[in-house]
């Protein structure tokens, strides 16, 4: 099973990081797309199969929340699993987002984290299957 995934980050340094830190995974990788902000997102996930998310909280046009509560409303893209990576510390907007079921990860972050979390969120299991680690 290879793992469609959107990134959503303001940032083009920290889009590249988290994709680094997924090629370095070993999580058998499908298409990887990118977004700048939660509207391109959305347009992203409209018009192509993706399987996980990873979204900044804190980006201009459409922050990581509100595209995460759109979301929620479409059929198509309610159940796809999201990863929240950011530096937000307020408890009440991570507690939101956790009822909402995505799982958060704090900048600055290791690359076994994103993958240990990835793992968990998607059921694929805590064994290493071999890939580069
Ligand atoms: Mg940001």
């Amino acid at each position: 099973m290879a793992i469609n995934v959107l990134i959503v980050d303001d940032s083009g340094v920290m889009r590249a990081m988290i994709l680094k830190s997924l090629n370095m995974s070993g999580l058998p990788l499908g298409d990887t797309h990118q977004a700048a902000n939660g509207q391109e997102g959305l347009d992203v996930l409209n018009q192509n199969w993706v399987d996980l998310v990873i979204a900044d909280i804190n980006m201009p046009v459409m922050n990581g929340e509100e595209m995460i509560e759109c979301m929620k409303q479409k059929p198509e893209t309610k159940d796809i699993p999201i990863v929240v990576i950011s530096t937000e510390g307020s408890e009440k907007r991570l507690e939101r987002l956790r009822q909402k079921g995505a799982a958060f990860i704090h900048k600055p972050f290791s690359p076994e984290l994103i993958r240990d979390t990835i793992r968990n969120l998607m059921g694929l299991g805590g064994a290493d299957d071999g890939g580069a680690d």
